[in-house]
Parts: structure tokens; C-alpha cells; sequence
């Protein structure tokens, strides 16, 4: 993780921490705005991207919802842009962490 991101404000003991944890990323990288924090340690963060439509060759938006691990020392809120990286499965449904706040909601 060094280097990559700005280090996080604070330290944190979540053993699913990308930086102060065990947990290692890698794949793909994601940008996206948190649309629920109301999970314990789990946000849900809506990507949006260009969809090409092959048959009359336009983009149209789209969007899905992904599941991603917020440590405490992140601690993403709603309305924040994130970006979530792939790692490991978490939970049953959370193979993304949170690795850095790009904007906070309401700055
Ligand atoms: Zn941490």
C-alpha cells in the first residue's frame, strides 16, 4: 500500500485494514460516492460508468452497487467519494476496500 495512497489521518487496529491490517489488494480500482454507511465497518458505493451499446453504438450511463470494507481509520461517510479497491473476500458479500477518501461529502 505505501505510496500508492496518502497515508490515512489516523491509525486504526482493524485487522481488515489495507494499512495498519493484514489485508493485501490488487485488480481493480474503483471510483465511486457512498450511498449507505449505516452497515457496522461496511459501506455500499455506487460506481458509475459508460455502458457502449454495441447496436446503435452510444454510451449510456449506468451504475451498479458494490459492497466495500470502511476502516475505522477511513471512516467513509454517505455522500464521500471513494475509491475501493478489489481484494480478498470480507464478508459473504464484501471483496472491495476502502483505501482512500478522495472528497468528502458537504467540502
Ligand atoms: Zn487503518
Amino acid at each position: 500500500m505505501a505510496g500508492l495512497f496518502p497515508e490515512p489521518p489516523k491509525k486504526c487496529n482493524d485487522p481488515k485494514c489495507p494499512y495498519h491490517g493484514k489485508v493485501r489488494v490488487h485488480g481493480r480500482m474503483l471510483e465511486g460516492v457512498v450511498v449507505s454507511d449505516r452497515m457496522q465497518k461496511t459501506v455500499v458505493v455506487r460506481i458509475d460508468y459508460l455502458w457502449r451499446d454495441k447496436k446503435y453504438k452510444r454510451f449510456e450511463k449506468r451504475s451498479s452497487k458494490i459492497k466495500a470494507h470502511n476502516p475505522p481509520c477511513l471512516d467513509a461517510r454517505e455522500g464521500d467519494i471513494v475509491r475501493i479497491m478489489e481484494t480478498r473476500p470480507l464478508a459473504k458479500t464484501v471483496k472491495f476496500v476502502v483505501v482512500q477518501v478522495v472528497r468528502r461529502a458537504g467540502e
